[in-house]
């Protein structure tokens, strides 16, 4: 299934994570592609709201994993420093595959390391405050997740 949306702000990016926050389980991997300022933090942001995280999240950019406790933990993962996918396993991506929920951005960088299952989620700049949001995955249980989500 694909699903395509069109954010104004950030705060409507964020309300689309928070959307998906709420229907995602322990184990569930999103698979976040696009440019540096397309909104991928920001989804993020929404998800932990979502996961029912209240910390404050920022980009795991230079520390490759954060990870934040909630009623399902997250695991906040970024490619974008990485010098080979072998460096993201070596500290530890493995561990998180079943217990947590997984969001990994630049994960275009890494698709060697990925689970056959994942939500690919891709983001791009229209113009200024707006972001084309394209969702796309290929079994049946994120198709169910997706046929629930809206802005
Ligand atoms: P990324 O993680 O993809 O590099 P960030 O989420 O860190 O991007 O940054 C997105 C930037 O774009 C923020 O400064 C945010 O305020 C701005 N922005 C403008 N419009 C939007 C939108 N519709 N959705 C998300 N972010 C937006
Ligand atoms: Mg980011």
């Amino acid at each position: 299934m694909e699903k395509t949306f069109e954010t104004v702000n950030e705060q409507q990016t964020q309300k689309l994570g928070e959307v998906l926050g709420k229907l995602l389980y322990p184990g569930d991997f999103l698979a976040l592609k696009g440019d540096l300022g397309a909104g991928k933090t920001a989804f993020t942001k929404g998800i932990a709201k979502g996961l029912g995280i209240s910390d404050d999240i920022t980009s795991p950019t230079f520390t490759i994993i954060n990870e934040y406790a909630g009623k399902i933990p997250l695991a906040h993962m970024d490619a974008y420093r990485l010098a080979s996918p072998e460096e993201l396993e070596n500290i530890g991506f493995s561990d998180y595959l079943s217990d947590f929920v997984v969001v990994l951005e630049w994960a275009d960088k890494v698709q060697q390391l990925l689970p056959e299952n994942v939500i690919w989620i891709d983001f791009k700049v229209l113009n200024e405050g707006v972001r084309q949001i394209y969702f796309k995955s290929d079994c049946k249980h994120y198709d169910e997740i997706m046929q629930e989500l809206k802005i």
